[in-house]
């Protein structure tokens, strides 16, 4: 188990950015500090602030004691003796981690590392491939001009995040392949070590409920709502259709006339599939379908106009594909 320790440590020092307190550490993290090696290292911080060594909660300020030691005024505890070794912090060789994983990546190219800022980093191409570490997932999300910055032709750029606490699916759509440190690497023999294959305990790997169009599944057949339980919501093929040429339309409010004309369906209008039938009352699905339909597609009664925000912003929807979008890599 020390190498998956010593390599969760690693990752959740990569994902703070930040040194850390040597006594913050759990006795498991210690334990790892020595297999470690390189990797981590000792560091001069700021000392005028440090973790309160008794209650480990609030950051206080220290003080000489005017006896030549020191002591910090913690909000809660008061005044705490502070010995040397309190201060003492650990942070992550960051270039260590990046030079390793370009090894593990098989990245051979003679160009070096961009930092391209802000916890982002272009680590070179691995088989014509573009590879960023980031520090964040959000933030490639929000700057969607680094992958730009970084795309080749006819290859995938490839991210490499930590795994945020909340994630669902693939984030990406096609074009970007993204690896989790935490999942598709470990820390092995002082180096690190690439799984080319996903570890088959990801249910998103195989998983047609994944989210990929917005809250949408590729085939739109299921979906997860924002407010919900996390438990995805599956849709008829009648129901799939309505939501896909919705989505098509990205956002923009359409009569019911052109909506059914897309989805190649005979109905009115959209709501007529996601009526509840009366033998269908208090069925768990139907109830489901209807109130997912109620959630994502606003009505203007009077104008006879319907639409669909979350579509809005939409990249150009791509239908019919088959799961696992962005999740299979090359043997
Ligand atoms: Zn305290």
């Amino acid at each position: 188990m020390a190498a998956h320790d010593a390599w969760a440590l690693i990752c959740r020092l990569f994902a703070g950015g930040t040194p850390v307190l040597r006594t913050t550490l759990s006795p498991r993290d210690v334990a790892v500090l020595p297999v470690l090696g390189k990797a981590v290292k000792p560091t001069v911080v700021d000392q005028s602030f440090v973790l309160c060594p008794h209650c480990q909660q609030h950051r206080a300020q220290v003080w000489g004691d005017g006896r030549g030691g020191r002591r910090c005024r913690c909000p809660d505890c008061g005044p705490v003796t502070v010995e040397a070794a309190d201060g003492a912090t650990l942070a992550l060789d960051e270039d260590w981690l990046r030079q390793k994983m370009r090894l593990a990546l098989g990245i051979e190219s003679r160009d070096g590392i961009d930092d391209l800022g802000d916890g982002v980093w272009r680590l070179g191409d691995a088989r014509r491939s573009p590879v960023l570490l980031s520090r964040d997932l959000t933030r490639v999300l929000q700057e969607p001009a680094l992958l730009e910055r970084v795309r080749v032709a006819g290859g995938d750029v490839r991210v490499v995040t930590p795994r945020p606490r909340t994630t669902r699916g693939a984030p990406f759509g096609a074009g970007v392949e993204w690896l989790t440190l935490e999942e598709r690497f470990t820390f092995y023999g002082g180096g690190i070590t690439f799984f080319a294959a996903p570890p088959s305990t990801i249910p998103a790997t195989v998983d047609p409920a994944t989210p990929v169009n917005g809250p949408f599944s590729a085939d739109f057949k299921w979906a997860k709502l924002p407010d919900g339980d996390g438990t995805p919501i599956r849709f008829t093929d009648g129901q799939a259709k309505v939501f896909e040429a919705l989505w098509s339309l990205k956002g923009e409010a359409t009569t019911a006339e052109r909506i059914m004309q897309r989805a190649g369906l005979d109905s009115a209008k959209p709501s007529d599939l996601f009526k509840i039938k009366t033998k269908d009352k208090g069925k768990p699905e139907p109830e489901a379908q209807h109130a997912a339909y109620g959630a994502l597609v606003v009505t203007q009664r009077r104008a006879g106009l319907y639409s669909m925000p979350c579509a809005a912003g939409a990249l150009a929807s791509s239908p019919h594909q088959t799961s696992g979008k962005g999740e299979t890599f090359m043997a």
